[in-house]
Parts: C-alpha cells; structure tokens; sequence
C-alpha cells in the first residue's frame, strides 16, 4: 500500500476534524510554503487557503504539538520522567524588585530572570506577552526593563489570532513574533510559552528550521487550560463570581481559578467547573508543567508572592544561582511542591488521555458513516 504524503490534510484529518488542535499556530507561522499563503487561519482553526500549492513536505505535520512523529527523539533529548519531566529541582523564587513585584502574576521571577539575563548579554530579547486588557493580550519582543514590566503578569483571556483577522484564540500567539526573523538573524532570544507552544518550538529545533536556532532559552507556563471568553462564557463567569466581569482586577491560576474583584472579594472556583469558558481542544493536552522547557514556572505550591520553578538542567540551574547572587532574586524554602505540582500533572494527563481516546474515536465513527 503507498502510504499518503505528510502534509497538511494529514494535519487536517489526525488532529484539525477530531477537534484537538492546540491552536498553536505553528503550521500556519512556519509553513514552508509560507510566502504562498497556503495556510490561514478561519474562526480560530488553521485551514487550506490554496491546497494546489501545498509542498506537502510535512513540516506542518510534524512540529504540531500534537502529533506524536517526532516524540521518541523529544524524549531521548530532553528525558521524560513521570507527568512532571525530568528536573534537577524545585525551587520557590520571587523577585528582588519592588516594581516587578507590583505588577508580576506570582512571584515577578520570569521579569526578573528575564532582567538579568537582557543586563548580562545572555539574550538580546525575549518574546512574550503583552496584556492590552485584561481580556486581551498580544505577542511583544521585548528588549527593555520597560517593555518586561508591560508584560509582566498574565493574561488569561483571548488574544488576536496571528493574522489580524479579528479572530479569537485563547492565548498570546507568539510563535508569529518568532515568525519574522530569519536565517541570518543570530539575535538570542528567550521565550516565555504554554506547553503546546513550547514542544512546537522544541520540534522545529529538533528539525533545523528557522528561526528556532536563535531560540536559546524556553521558559514553559504551568497550565491547566486556556480560556475562551465568547458571550456565554462571559455570562457564565460573571454568574460564578456573582459580579459583572469588569469589576475584576486580577485573575490568577494555580490549583484553582482565584478571581479578585476591585472591592476586595475574592472567588476561588474548581478547574473542573470552568467548562462553557475553556477552550475545548485545550481538553485534549496531557502536558501541564510544561515538560520541554528550560524550566518551567506556575504559582502552585509555594508561598503566596513566589513563583514555583521546576529547572530541568543544569545551565538553567547555574542561571538561576548567578541571578540570585547578583541579588535579583531571591529564594525560600518551601515543601511538598512537587507532590502538589504531580497531582495536578496526573489530573491533567488523565483527562487529555481520556478526551484524546474519545474524539479520535468519534472522528473515526463519522468518517465510517
Ligand atoms: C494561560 C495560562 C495558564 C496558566 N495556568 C497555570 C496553572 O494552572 N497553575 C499554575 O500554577 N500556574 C499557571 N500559570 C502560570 C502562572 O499564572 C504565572 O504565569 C507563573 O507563575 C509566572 O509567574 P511570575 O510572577 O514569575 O511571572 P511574571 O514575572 O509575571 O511574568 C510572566 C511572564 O509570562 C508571560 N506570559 C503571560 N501570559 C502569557 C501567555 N498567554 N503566553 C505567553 N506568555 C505569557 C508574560 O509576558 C510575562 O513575561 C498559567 C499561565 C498562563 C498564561
């Protein structure tokens, strides 16, 4: 039998119809046939503009985070070891910085990791995420301690889709900002990323493409799912926190959602009672403490006001010594993290398992029928 050409109708069938793309975009940003606009972007979907001048090389097939071609040589460079990945270790960290801490999401270690590392010509940039609102944010290279502190925190609701249209996606789409350099570029960037985003990343680097060489350090989210803020869920939202979205001043995600409203009340709602504002395909992922990455960072388990970080190799660890002794950050102890940061991880791979199983077998039901 001769087996079908990769390429994007293999995208299409395997992860796009089952309903269990990440949303990425990484087909769309690095199709090799790009300068042809072969591939767009329609209600939050990757789609064919012009199937006929599709290379159908595969590369779109093989850097999606959820095709699994690639995974024997993502697990032999970079370990697996149980839901969390391999790591060195564990640590609760926050920032040194009175501003950072003001504005950051947890503990203000990603600005000020990102700070000493712009300070000390380890990179020249870091691409990250802009809060326009706080429902909507927007990928930014940021190359100041200005634009850190525009980015700082966390955005949690949509962001525009890469291409402008208007369209909804659940979180900043920064692989387009990688997306504009090229070859000759030999600039040194930091990305700050979600898990799917993170292992396309790893994939494009595995297969030489450009521009992942400039890549030189990933810092990987926590994260449980994203969220989608269409009318109903907006409805539903306001209806759980018993206020109109509005009144919100910060969202924040560790083992739950916690909602802070302006007049000081706080709402602290399930993950698993979100359902009308998480996005659907974020329910097929089995990666929450971002198993790729350099290391990977989230809020659960340490102290109010630090971050957890799980540093996945040595020269991320001696990274992180040397800004702690240039006193940018600073470290407490803090116990049972990894017990905590395991749980959710299981809780997660269960459920992406379980969805997983489920769509491909219902895909496979209406193409029989
Ligand atoms: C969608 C999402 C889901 C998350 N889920 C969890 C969770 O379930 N449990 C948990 O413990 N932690 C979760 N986190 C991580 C947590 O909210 C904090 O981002 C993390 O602890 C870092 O805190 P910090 O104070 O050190 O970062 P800061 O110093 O505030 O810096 C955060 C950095 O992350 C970048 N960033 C923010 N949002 C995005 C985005 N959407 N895409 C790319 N970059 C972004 C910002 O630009 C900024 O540079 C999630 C984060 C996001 C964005």
């Amino acid at each position: 039998m001769v087996k079908e050409r990769l390429s994007f109708r293999s995208l299409n069938k395997e992860v796009i119809d089952p309903g269990i793309c990440a949303a990425c975009y990484g087909c769309v940003s690095f199709c090799s046939a790009n300068e042809l606009n072969v591939l767009t972007i329609e209600k939050d979907k990757p789609v064919y503009r012009d199937e006929d001048k599709c290379l159908e090389d595969g590369i779109c097939y093989l850097i999606c985070p959820r095709t699994a071609d690639l995974d024997k040589t993502i697990e032999t460079r970079f370990g697996s070891r149980g839901p969390v990945g391999s790591f060195v270790s564990v640590r609760s960290l926050r920032t040194t910085n009175k501003g950072i801490a003001k504005v950051a999401c947890d503990g203000g270690f990603v600005t000020s990791l990102l700070k000493f590392m712009l300070d000390t010509k380890k990179i020249d940039g870091a691409v990250l995420s802009r809060k326009a609102t706080l429902w909507n944010n927007e990928p930014m290279i940021a190359t100041t301690m200005e634009d850190l502190l525009k980015c700082a925190g966390s955005s949690l609701a949509q962001s525009k889709s890469i291409r402008d249209l208007g369209d909804l996606t659940t979180y900043a789409p920064i692989l387009s900002a990688l997306k504009e350099r090229n070859l000759l570029d030999q600039s040194k960037l930091a990305v700050v990323g979600t898990p799917c985003q993170t292992l396309t990343i790893r994939k494009m680097q595995m297969l030489h493409i450009v521009p992942s060489h400039i890549v030189q350090f990933v810092i990987g989210l926590f994260c449980f799912e994203n969220f989608l803020m269409h009318g109903n869920g907006r409805k539903y939202l306001a209806g759980k926190i018993g206020a109109d979205l509005d009144q919100i001043e910060r969202i924040n995600l560790k083992d739950d959602f916690t909602v802070k409203l302006k007049d000081g009340r706080v709402s602290h709602i399930d993950l698993d009672d979100l359902g009308p504002i998480v996005r659907s395909e974020c329910l097929a992922c089995t990666d929450f403490s971002n198993n790729v990455a350099d290391i990977s960072v989230g809020g659960i388990g340490s102290p109010e006001g630090y971050t957890t970080v799980i540093v996945r190799n040595i020269a991320a660890q001696k990274l992180i010594n040397q800004a702690i002794s240039q006193g940018y950050i600073e470290e407490t102890e803090a116990k049972g993290i990894i017990e905590k940061i395991s749980k959710m991880a299981e809780r997660k791979r269960q459920r992406g398992l379980r969805v997983l199983a489920d769509r491909k077998a219902a895909a496979s039901r209406s193409k029989r029928a």
